[in-house]
Order: C-alpha cells, then sequence, then structure tokens
C-alpha cells in the first residue's frame, strides 16, 4: 500500500472515530437521562460507552501514530523489529505499528 493510500484509509478512520468518540462522549443523552431516572441498576448502558470510548480513543492513539509513521515515511515498517509489515495485514488494519511477529509478542506481554 502506497502513503498516500494509507493516508487517506487512516484520514478517513480518524474522522470517522472522532465521530465516534464525539458521540460517546459530548452527547450519551439517552444514556444520561436514562441512568438519571433509574440511577443504580442501568450501569451497564454507561460501562458500554465507557468501553466503546476507551476501545475507540486508543484506536485513535493508534491512527495518529501510524499518519505521523506516514509522515516520517516510515509507514508499513514494524516499529519494533524494522521489517516491512506484510501489504495483508496493513489492508485489514492499516494503523497497524507491527508485523505479526512482534504483535503477538506484545500482546502475550500483556
Ligand atoms: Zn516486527
Amino acid at each position: 500500500m502506497d502513503d498516500a493510500t494509507a493516508r487517506k484509509q487512516l484520514e478517513k478512520m480518524l474522522a470517522d472515530l472522532d465521530r465516534s468518540i464525539g458521540v460517546l462522549q459530548g452527547d450519551p443523552v439517552a444514556i444520561r437521562e436514562h441512568s438519571a431516572a433509574d440511577a443504580g441498576s442501568d450501569l451497564t448502558d454507561a460501562d458500554r460507552a465507557q468501553a466503546m470510548l476507551t476501545v475507540a480513543t486508543a484506536q485513535r492513539r493508534a491512527v495518529i501514530e501510524a499518519l505521523k509513521r506516514v509522515d516520517e515515511g516510515t509507514y508499513g515498517r514494524c516499529v519494533d523489529c524494522g521489517k516491512p509489515v506484510p501489504e495483508g495485514r496493513l489492508e485489514a488494519r492499516p494503523e497497524a505499528a507491527r508485523c505479526v511477529e512482534c504483535q503477538g509478542r506484545q500482546e502475550r506481554r500483556r
């Protein structure tokens, strides 16, 4: 995947994530009203929104990092070992920072 395509995809992802984060964070009126009406028993909706927000925020960070790598000309290379990240992986996850091996290592460490 060339840098221009990668950038376009990443920018689109970023816009989508910003929108999701905005909805989750800025205007969860339905969630808030619901919770206020029935405080205590309705934590699940708020919890779910919070969990989605956490995921979206982490992904947004990954996308921004990836855009930075496009700027630096290192996009498509694993941030750990420097080997090229397979094309198929980048197509599935344009924000991927690591090759499959290093990502596996990273996840096992958690
Ligand atoms: Zn690697």
